[in-house]
């Protein structure tokens, strides 16, 4: 079963549970379009080089479509269509008046120069420029794309609708109509997700409260998410013990000093941009992306690609929190192994969810012609990912009932089982409640 269809059997499984329409599953089973590209580029030896791309647009019942672009050679359509969803499902979790869409180019960015990825990412735009649009589908950056390349499709686009539009794509760099905040979003937000989830995990009978000096984590990823997580919980007193990258990975040595060996994350960042990999760093041994998820740790946070904990190794996994900071890292299969030994998912749809909130701001000001402040940003970011953890936490324990109590609750669920469900059932459940009320609501079939 490839990766969409497990999906999909997944949203049937908890839809049942949220007794969704059946009306609405059937329509969030397959993308509303799938824009299929291939397009030429001129590259610097002259020659032309032909490239693939998709958009996904999976769902615009709430607002227009949304989500980033990814470059990397192992792009398909089964994984674009993947991530369209996850879009889909993370916005209406968020409450963010977006639907889901996703795009790739198979190409290894890193094989090109800077014009090269210039000129494709010009082309691409070119190829799609009819399907996007600041109220039709609003790219962003993902995997290997960055604030330069979001500013070159802006300006591209620009140019070929005939009037200046920064509100087509969001992850653009703030001097060109980005959104201050944008950057560490997406960090930010997984560990404001952390940071509620062990508060209530601690709260609980379940884990004994533990003190941050002593709680460790290992990171998948070192990429722009992984680094912002890596300095956040280390600022916050956390032991980061192991990271990697696609080159490998690291883990502290132990020394004398410290109770756990834990890594010096401000130097690493530095070493990591001039090395261009964590592998080398002082005082750490080498182990493998897959020695790493299985470490003896409190917390792991995957934060590269999809399938990462799969039915293969999910009972070798340790740590007792996994943050998805990676869109769909942990395969349906390992979800259900991972909750019957008890370790605690804080699901991508709502872990990841900072990036694609502060897009929503960036889009937001773009429209209105607004500047807010980093504060009012981080702010704002912090109240719509601790209220959509709460809603989660609601339906995930209905009897543990939080917030204020002047606050809107979440949907009930009803009793239908007498377990509990996990956070990524929950988040689904939250999500599918509100993409049914905007089926309604619009009569979209
Ligand atoms: N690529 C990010 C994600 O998967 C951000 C999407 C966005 O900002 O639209 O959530």
């Amino acid at each position: 079963m490839n990766t969409y269809e497990s999906i999909i059997k997944n949203l049937y499984r908890i839809g049942k549970m949220a007794e969704t329409d059946k009306k609405v599953l059937d329509a969030l089973s397959e993308p509303k379009n799938i824009i299929d590209v291939v397009f030429p580029v001129k590259m610097d030896d002259g020659k032309i080089r032909i490239f693939h791309g998709y958009r996904v647009q999976h769902n615009n019942w709430r607002g227009p479509y949304k989500g980033g672009i990814r470059y990397h050679q192992n792009v398909d359509l089964d994984e674009v269509k993947s991530l369209a969803f996850w879009m889909t499902i993370k916005c209406a979790v968020l409450d963010i008046p977006f639907g889901g869409g996703k795009g790739g180019v198979l190409v290894n960015p890193k094989e090109l120069s800077k014009k090269e990825l210039e000129n494709l990412t010009r082309a691409f735009v070119r190829a799609i420029h009819k399907s996007i649009g600041p109220e039709k589908d609003i790219p962003a950056p993902d995997v290997n794309t960055t604030p330069e390349i979001m500013d070159w499709i802006a300006d591209e686009y620009s140019k070929l609708v005939g009037k200046d539009s920064p509100a087509v794509v969001t992850g653009k760099p703030v001097e060109k109509g980005g959104s201050l905040g944008r950057g560490g979003a997406t960090g930010a937000g997984g560990f404001c997700v952390l940071e509620n989830l062990i508060k209530k995990l601690t709260e609980t009978t379940e884990t004994k409260s533990r003190k941050r000096d002593l709680v460790s984590v290992a990171i998948q990823g070192f990429g722009n998410a992984g680094q912002q997580i890596a300095k956040l919980c280390d600022k916050a007193g956390y032991q980061v013990i192991a990271v990697s990258d696609s080159k490998g990975g690291i883990l502290a040595i132990s020394n004398p000093e410290s109770r756990i060996p834990k890594l010096n994350v401000e130097d690493l960042v530095k070493y990591k941009q001039q090395s261009g990999s964590v592998v080398g760093f002082s005082k750490t041994e080498n182990i493998t992306n897959a020695e790493l998820l299985e470490l003896d740790c409190d917390v792991l946070i995957p934060a590269a690609l999809e399938n990462q904990i799969t039915e293969e190794n999910a009972n070798k996994i340790k740590a007792k929190v996994i943050l998805e900071l990676a869109n769909g890292p942990v395969t349906p299969e390992a979800d259900g192994i991972l909750k019957n030994r008890g370790i605690h998912v804080a699901p991508d749809v709502l872990a990841n969810a900072g990036g694609v909130t502060v897009s929503y701001f960036e889009w937001y000001q773009n429209i209105h012609n607004e500047r807010w402040t980093e504060k009012e940003v981080n702010d704002k970011l912090k109240e719509k990912i601790t209220d959509a953890f709460n809603k989660v936490w609601e339906i995930a324990r209905p009897d543990a009932r939080s917030g204020s109590p002047s606050e809107p609750e979440a949907p009930r669920r009803k009793p239908l089982c007498s377990e509990n469900l996990t956070c990524r059932e929950a988040a689904y459940f939250l999500a599918l409640k509100r993409l049914e009320e905007s089926y309604l609501l619009f009569r979209w079939d």
